[in-house]
């Protein structure tokens, strides 16, 4: 079986913990790129429209997990966002999952979890963007008068 890789960000205040959770994605065969802040991710996602998951950290200074996930979603809404959390902040990843996250997971995370939650989120993307190229191809035929 031929392995995609899912293209990822990861965002996180915690710049050894952004090398080391990319370094082992990147081991794993996943595309990863990095961000220290919510802000520094929003350029990130303008400049890189091949982004598939982000992974966000919550607990953040400025921008914290939920003002960027509400920014992404704003922005890049087909774009999925898996929360992280540490100590007590699993209620606030449940409030992202109520505004758009696709899940979260636990900081240290197991990487077998990871991947697999990684897999789905980026399959729902596919699936979602494969249902709005078929509305589209439906709507232009539509419009050309013909019945699908
Ligand atoms: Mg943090």
């Amino acid at each position: 079986m031929v392995r995609i890789p899912v293209s990822v960000l990861v965002v996180d205040d915690e710049k050894d913990f952004v090398e080391m959770f990319s370094l082992r994605l990147a081991e794993l065969g996943q595309k990863v790129r990095g961000a220290h802040s919510g802000r520094e991710a929003l350029e990130v996602l303008k400049k890189h429209d091949d982004i598939d998951v982000v992974v966000l950290d919550i607990k953040m200074p400025g921008m914290d997990g939920i003002e960027t996930l509400q920014e992404i979603k704003k922005r890049h809404p087909l774009v999925e966002v898996i929360m992280l959390t540490g100590h007590g902040t699993v209620n606030t990843a449940v409030e992202g999952m109520k505004i758009g996250a696709y899940d979260y997971l636990n900081k240290p995370a197991d990487f077998m979890e990871i991947t697999a939650k990684l897999e789905a989120a980026r399959q729902r993307k596919a699936d979602q963007e494969e249902r709005i190229r078929k509305a589209e191809a439906r709507s232009l035929m539509r419009r050309g008068g013909e019945l699908y």
